[in-house]
């Protein structure tokens, strides 16, 4: 038996019935790094067509086993599926980073390079993130903003710096539960 990805711990299986559909969202955004192919990220993947993927029967494994959170969260609705909310909604593990809070995150990457724009169904995606209890970052191209903890709590962290009575015993929880760095 295949041990389970940090995802799927986290998430949980993916939801029954929930289809990828017309979305190739991940073919573009995300970095695949395979034995059978590389891809760098935020380029469209060479395999990919207008019916989605070339290749699927022969797809590199990271392609069979890699989801993002609309896949495996039951409460996101049918628009948040990312092609048709513009956001892809994902765990990252780089536990080599310097910053305690980009070790182990999720991110709401907004497809395509476009500015990050506050919506309905943007907050909605923010607030089910934010229930994990990891870093979440909001991400458009190469940058990314802190969305949670809050900026104060999360400058603290970062910096390592004795922090504010009043953010004191948050810093104090972020601090122990963020993954130490390796790699
Ligand atoms: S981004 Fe999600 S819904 Fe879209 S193709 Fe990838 S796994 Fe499927
Ligand atoms: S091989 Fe197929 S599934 Fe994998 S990134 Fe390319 S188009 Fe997408």
């Amino acid at each position: 038996m295949t041990e389970a990805s940090f995802e799927e711990r986290l998430f949980g299986p993916l939801v029954p019935g929930r289809e990828c559909g017309a979305c190739t969202a991940c073919c573009f955004e995300i970095t695949i790094d395979d034995r059978e192919m590389r891809k760098p990220p935020r380029q469209t993947c060479v395999h990919c067509v207008a019916e989605g993927c070339g290749i699927y029967a022969d797809r590199p494994q990271d392609c069979r086993t890699w989801f993002c959170a609309w896949r495996r969260v039951a409460d996101l609705p049918d628009h948040l599926r990312p092609d048709r909310s513009g956001v892809l909604a994902c765990v990252v593990e780089s536990y080599a980073a310097e910053n305690p809070l980009q070790r182990l995150y999720l991110i709401a990457q907004w497809l395509g390079g476009r500015p990050i724009a506050r919506s309905e169904a943007a907050d909605q995606l923010l607030a089910a993130l934010r229930r994990y209890g990891l870093p979440v970052w909001v991400g458009s191209g190469d940058r990314m903003s802190l969305h949670f903890p809050r900026q104060e709590v999360g400058l603290a962290v970062m910096r390592g710096e004795a922090p504010e009575a009043a953010i004191a015993s948050e810093v104090e929880g972020w601090r122990r539960r963020l993954p130490p760095r390796s790699g």
